[in-house]
Parts: structure tokens; sequence; C-alpha cells
């Protein structure tokens, strides 16, 4: 919050909504209120909800770890790196599905609603879910990538890849889209201004979790990349407007 407060022509620069003002700007009063409910709800996913998804998923799995715990197997650079990228694929297959799903009308309307109170992402709300969404979209797509590799991912790749995700989704929900997102130089990835446009109103598309793989295939991000087509368009003649008032 205190980057956005600032309100730092340089960060401002890489807002992606520039026609729309922050939330708190737009109605004060409302955006306290939606604070206090996405902190109540951020918590609840992250100290209730997720232990004890672990905890049964412990309890369903006998005790016995999924992952390598073994000092002399501790991952290269390049074990990280593909076993990070395989689970990126897994998890937008898996994520993309139930994404998909809670956009029918029922689950949108009782569950999926409330992630889409904000029309403009704002890094908070990456993790603004009903619980049914945290467990569907956010907890399995990793636990079904990682069960795949089984003990051939050590528990220390595991956390990176866990603390990855979280750093990638709040800075996909940040409402900037920077030209230096490392995770980004990943083939394939997609960026903030890509899960931006499925806030801002574009709930039939763009429903991949982390590379824009299973939307290309379903034809589900045909809608944006046309949009940003007619973008780039409107900028060339908003620029050769320009230079033709200047000659
Ligand atoms: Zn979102
Ligand atoms: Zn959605």
């Amino acid at each position: 919050m205190f980057i956005y407060k600032q309100q730092n022509p340089w960060f401002e620069s890489f807002k992606i909504q520039k026609d729309k003002d922050w939330p708190w700007i737009e109605n004060a009063e409302e955006w306290s209120e939606l604070v206090s409910k996405t902190l109540k709800g951020v918590l609840i996913n992250n100290l209730v909800l997720l232990p004890s998804f672990l905890f049964i998923g412990a309890l369903l799995n006998d005790y016995e770890p999924d992952y390598s715990f073994s000092l002399d197997g501790l991952p290269t650079a390049w074990t990280l790196l593909w076993q990070n990228y395989f689970c990126l694929v897994v998890e937008d297959v898996v994520s993309t599905i139930f994404h998909r799903l809670l956009h029918t009308s029922y689950l949108y309307k009782h569950v999926h609603k409330q992630h889409h109170t904000y029309t403009q992402a704002v890094g908070i709300c990456a993790e603004y879910e009903h619980p049914l969404e945290y467990f569907l979209d956010g907890y399995l797509p990793l636990t079904i990538s990682s069960a795949l590799l089984g003990n051939r991912m050590h528990i220390v790749t595991y956390l990176i890849i866990a603390c990855h995700r979280v750093i990638a989704a709040t800075i996909e929900h940040s409402g900037y889209e920077f030209p230096f997102e490392p995770s980004e130089l990943l083939p394939f990835k997609t960026s903030s201004r890509y899960h931006d446009y499925h806030h801002q109103g574009n709930i039939n598309g763009n429903f991949g979790g982390g590379v824009v793989l299973s939307d290309f295939i379903m034809g589900y991000n045909k809608q944006y990349y046309a949009h940003l087509e007619r973008e780039q368009i409107y900028k060339k003649k908003e620029n050769s407007g320009k230079k033709d008032k200047n000659n």
C-alpha cells in the first residue's frame, strides 16, 4: 500500500488502467470496507484453511512426506528451473479448468464473484477468495503438480516454488505492468495486464494461471489479443496525429 499511496509518477506510468482512479480515490468509504473484508479473508485463508488443507493432506498420506528431505539431494539451479516450469504448466491446466468452472453461473454468483469485486486488480486482492475457490484454484494446482513429481522434488524446491507463486500472484494483481518482471522471462508467462484484463470485465476469457498455454489451446484469450491489437492501432493513429500536428 505504501507504493500505491506515494502516487510516484514513475510507478504511476506503469499503471494499467490509466483512465481509472485507484479504488481508494474513487470511493474512500467503500474502499475501507472492502479492505477490512479482504484482510479478514486473506487471514482466514492463510492461517486457518491452508494449515487445515496441509494437515488433511498429510493425514491422507499417512504422514509419509511427498517430498525429498535429503540433505545430499538439495536441488541444483537447473532442477529448480525445470521443476518450477513443469509445475507452472500443470498448474495452468488445473487452474484453467477450475477457473473456467468458477465462471459457470452458479459458482460465479456464490463463489468467484468475491474475487471479482475488484474490477481493477490491486496487490492485496490476489488471495481475496471464497474458501472453495482458495481450495480449487489456490491450493490444488500446486499440490497436484508437485505430487506428480513425488519425491523427485525436494522440499526446498517446493518452498521456493510456493513463495514464487505468492509473489507472482501479488505482482499479477498489482494493477501495474512493469517492463522488468523477472518471472515473465519464462516462456509463455502471463503478465499483469493479461490478468487485469480478466478483472476489467473479460469474464469469459484469460483464465490461465501462470502461462497462456491452456487459454491459447482453448481459444479463451482471443478477445484479449484482439483488444491489444485495437489498442496498438489506436496508439499508432494517436502518434501519427501528434506528428502531423507538429509538422
Ligand atoms: Zn484475480
Ligand atoms: Zn475469474
